[in-house]
Order: C-alpha cells, then structure tokens, then sequence
C-alpha cells in the first residue's frame, strides 16, 4: 500500500500569497475599468541586459554544432561559473574557496529545501520573523516544523524582528539546531552588520548549530559596513551554508540559477557524535537528485561576470534603489513609520492604524487603487505592516505613492 507523507495535510490549505492574488482578481471582476497599480510584485520587472541575451544567443549556437555541444554537464556547474563566482563574488571580499565548494543550482527556492535532505526531521529550526515563506513550509513537508495552529508551527522558533530590535534579532539564550538567516531581509529590509553576525557565528559554533544564510538580495547592500557574505566573518565557514540567487541580482527570475556555498569546513554530527563533512555529502546528493543547469543558463550567468554584464547589473539595481527612494521620499511628509528601502528595493511600512494587514490591504485596494503586500504573509511578526515593491517601472512607483499619499491624508 502506498502511503502518504501525511506532513503534507499539515500545510494549511491555502497559500496566503495566492489569497492576495484572488483578492486582486476579485477586485478586478467588481471594478473592471478601475485601472490597478501592483507594489505587491514578488519579481523583478526589467528585461534581461544585453550581455546575457548575448552569452545566451552565443550558447544556442553551440549547442547547434556539434563541437560544441554540450550534453549532460557536471551536477555541481560548469568550473567557468564557478570560478566567475569565486573571483567576482568572494576574492574580491577577501574570502578563499575552492570550485567545489561552489555548487550551481537553479535557484535558491529549490535549494532551500533541497538541503533538507541532509538533515534529520528532529532538528529544532530557528527563523527570523516575519521572512520569506518557503524556509518554514520546506521544513514543514519534511516534518521538521511540526503542527500549525494559530498561524504558528509548533516546532518553529520565531525570532520576532521589531522595531526595538531594529529588525534584526539576535540569537536566543537557548539552543536551536538550524537557523535561517536572510540579509538584506525580505520583506523588512534589515542587514545584518558584521558584529551581529558574528555573534550569531558564535552562538551556531558554540551550540554546534546550522546557519542557512540567505544573500539572495546581497548585491542591493548600499553601505560599506554591511557584509555581503557571512564568510566575511571569521569562523563562518564551519557553521554556515549561504545561498545566494541570479534571480534579484540579474533578473533570472524566469532563467532560473543560483548558487550554493557549502565550505569544506563545514562539518555536520551524526546522533552518535561522529562529525561528517557536508560538502561531500552534498556533492554525492546532487550527484544522484540533479543533473545541472542548463549549459545555456550557466553561460548567461558567466556573463553577468563580464566588464560590461557587471555595469548593466549595477545600472539595474541603482534603478530599483532610486525608485525605493523616490517613493520614500513622497511618502515622508505623512509622518508614517517605514522601515527598509535602504538596502533592499522594499518598504517596510508599518500600518497607521488599528487594521490588521489584511484589512489595511484591502483599504489600500478598493481606496487607493495599489496594491501591497499584507505584512502577515510573511509570518505572525508581520502582522501590523505592509510591504510595498519598488521592483516596478518607475511611473508606477511614482504614481502609486502618489495615490497612497492623497489616501492617508
Ligand atoms: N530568498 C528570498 C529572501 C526571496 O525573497 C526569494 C524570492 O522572492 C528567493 C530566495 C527566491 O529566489 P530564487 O528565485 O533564486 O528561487
């Protein structure tokens, strides 16, 4: 008899990001000619630069000729990615790796729960609160969160972001076995400084703990003081995996890759104390679950690595940055409280009244004619904020905080 993985029906049965989306069409069917402005965008919304279209017409053209072909590439990414990675991404911050401790993949969402692959269901998790969604519910279709009730899972350690903790917790006088970090955070924003991580870097070494960091929106980071890589801190190698993703820094929502860096260091115990490297581990897992990127896809991240992929990249992320400002700028003079937009292209807006965010979300829809994103979505700490997406075209943004201003006032 075929069984179940029953930690499935623990799922609760509807996705709150695909409750705003029907939300969104309901308002469409009520007011058909209303025309709708979208900062709730969970994506990214320039087209891909020119570089990239290039490396990617260039690879079709090999893989048109059969000198050039490439079948089946290595599971853990072509050592030309790896070695881009390596230079432009971690030399160049001081930190050393080896090719294979670069693993490609097609995106961190996968990844994140990939990795749970390696890790026994009775593992305590940690999470910052509120966060991006995916690091609980993976954890919970293996078991690891437990049972949901009240919009909490009962195994899942909820670090409160706040704004007496500036958004960026610390970690908790107790034990907890893996612990999901994410810096630039999304949705508040926050970043960790290096003195914060440290002190988490201490406490997984010290607590034989997991940190699963999460650099997804590293390439955003606008102040020099700010670590782009958690191997910026000493130590962090034998305690942290850190994902980072093409999607943010270079559009690959819809390509698709991303990186994962699990250190050689790094080493994981078994329940009888024996200590076993995971990065050997991993590699024999992609070796049996994964057959690579896309020779196409790697070679159009390769080229994001390139003098003039590396300034279109900048141009990109400098355009979603101004349009966060911009909209921070028009929103100031109403003495509301927003957070984030400093590191990340997201405000962080904490809701003027006594709305729950639900109810704020739907304020904002029928009297604003904007959409956001309700702060719950993304765990019982968001809850009294909205989050507001400047990943738009610029008129867009404009417009939307224009309405949003005339609505508050
Ligand atoms: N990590 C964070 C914090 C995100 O916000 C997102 C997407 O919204 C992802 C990861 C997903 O990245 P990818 O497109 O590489 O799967």
């Amino acid at each position: 008899m075929a069984l179940l993985n029953e930690y499935f029906l623990e799922l609760p049965s509807d996705d709150l990001f695909s409750d705003v989306a029907k939300k969104i069409n309901t308002f469409k069917v009520l007011r058909p000619h209303t025309e709708l402005i979208d900062l709730g965008i969970n994506d990214v919304t320039s087209p891909l630069p020119s570089s990239v279209i290039e490396a990617m017409h260039k690879a079709v053209d090999d893989m048109a000729d059969s000198t050039r072909f490439h079948g089946y590439g290595p599971e853990q990414g072509y050592e030309f990615l790896r070695d881009a990675i390596i230079k432009n991404d971690f030399n160049t911050r001081g930190i050393h790796l080896m090719p294979n401790e670069v693993f490609i993949n097609d995106g961190v969402k996968s990844e994140i729960g990939n990795i749970g692959d390696l890790l026994r269901s009775d593992n305590t998790i940690g999470v910052i609160d509120p966060i991006y969604p995916v690091y609980i519910e993976s954890n919970a279709i293996s078991g690891r969160a437990g049972i949901f009730n009240k919009g909490r899972w009962s195994n899942v350690c909820y670090l409160n972001c706040n704004e007496s903790n500036a958004f960026t917790p610390m970690p908790p006088e107790f034990p907890i076995d893996i612990v999901y970090l994410c810096s630039p955070d999304n949705p508040t924003g926050a970043a960790y400084s290096k003195g914060q991580l440290k002190k988490w870097v201490d406490y997984a070494i010290k607590n034989k703990a997991l940190i699963l960091f999460d650099a997804s929106y590293e390439a955003y980071i606008q102040s020099p003081d700010i670590p782009h890589s958690i191997y910026e801190i000493r130590g962090a190698k034998k305690v942290a995996i850190e994902l980072r993703s093409f999607s943010r820094t270079a559009g690959f929502t819809g390509l698709r890759c991303g990186y994962t860096i699990i250190p050689k260091e790094l080493t994981i115990q078994t329940l009888d104390g024996r200590k076993i490297q995971m990065n050997t581990l991993w590699s024999r897992r992609q070796s049996i679950r994964f057959n690579g990127v896309s020779y196409v896809t790697q070679c159009a991240a390769a080229a994001t690595y390139s003098e003039l992929g590396k300034n279109q990249l900048r141009q990109t992320i400098e355009f979603y940055m101004e349009n966060v400002r911009m909209m921070r700028r028009i929103l100031s003079p109403l003495n509301l409280k927003i957070y984030g937009g400093e590191h990340i292209p997201y405000l962080w807006i904490k809701i003027p009244t006594k709305s729950s965010s639900w109810e704020f979300f739907e304020s904002m829809l029928y009297s604003a004619k904007v959409v956001c994103t309700p702060g719950i979505v993304f765990g019982p700490g968001g809850e009294g904020y909205v989050r507001l997406s400047a990943f738009a075209k610029r008129e867009d943004c404009k417009n939307a905080v224009k309405r949003l201003k005339d609505w508050l006032e």
